[in-house]
């Protein structure tokens, strides 16, 4: 079962990171290409993980490389739905939490690449959760009982913290420290995980985060004043939370 569900992550996972690609470039209806010479895919390089694997990394026609971040987005659902059903099995709660996922994996391409967190991914992604988490729950599969409103709480939490984070930030570093994109994506998270987990999110995203500026101050590629991407940090934050939020808090608590 863990294997079925990590080969559909394979499927889903390679076909929403090109849709992220092509959300991205503003193209319509086009078979998967090269970014770079837009010499079309061969089927076996629709997935960059299958063209990992099978020695395609290179494009055929201009020799360029795969582009990390597909593959990135890929990984990330095939780890998050092969977790989900190794743990839980394919329960109903299950299928809403790895639905919740491919969102999240396309905005970690999209981010990762461009520093863009399209409203064209966000906007109907948080529609659909607002009445999907309304309907059925947050989407974190360890939660015992919930309540309708828990998963709109959650969303306003995290667009109340975010909001207020990107208004400090422009006061303080100017324009662009922190994006209107990662206002949605942190609303869309809260909606995911509801409340009370918006919070556990949030503070593994600080977390994460801080230690990663701290790496990259000590790599020395970047000073505070440099753009800090809080997009994937905001995504690796809600997968921990969607997959083992309970136990999290349970442990800290303990
Ligand atoms: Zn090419």
């Amino acid at each position: 079962m863990v294997i079925v569900a990590v080969l559909a992550a394979l499927v889903v996972g390679a076909g929403s990171s090109l849709l992220a690609e092509v959300i991205m470039a503003r193209r319509v209806g086009v078979k998967p290409q090269c970014p770079y010479c837009q010499e079309p895919y061969s089927p076996v390089r629709w997935s960059a993980v299958l063209a990992l694997l099978t020695g395609r990394r290179a494009c055929e026609r201009c020799g360029q490389p795969l582009r990390w971040q597909r593959l990135a987005g890929e990984v990330f659902l095939m780890v998050l739905w092969g977790v989900l059903a190794a743990r839980y099995g394919l329960i109903w709660r299950v299928a809403l939490t790895m639905l919740a996922g491919v969102p999240l994996a396309m905005v970690l391409v999209t981010d990762l690449e461009t520093r863009l967190i399209p409203n064209r991914i966000m906007l109907p992604a948080i529609v659909a959760m607002a009445v999907l988490g309304s309907l059925m729950g947050p989407a974190v599969p360890g939660i015992g009982t919930w309540t309708w409103w828990q998963s709109l709480a959650g969303g306003a939490v995290g667009l109340g913290v975010f909001g207020v984070l990107v208004m400090l930030g422009t006061l303080v570093w100017g324009e662009g420290a922190l994006g209107q994109g990662d206002v949605k994506l942190a609303t869309y998270i809260g909606l995911v995980v509801g409340f009370p987990l918006i919070i556990e999110a949030l503070v593994l995203t600080f977390v994460g985060g801080f230690v990663g500026a701290v790496l990259l101050l000590l790599s020395r590629k970047g000073s505070l004043r440099s753009f800090f991407p809080y997009g994937p940090f905001l995504v690796l934050g809600a997968a921990a939370t969607m997959l083992c939020g309970i136990e999290i808090v349970l442990w800290y608590w303990g």
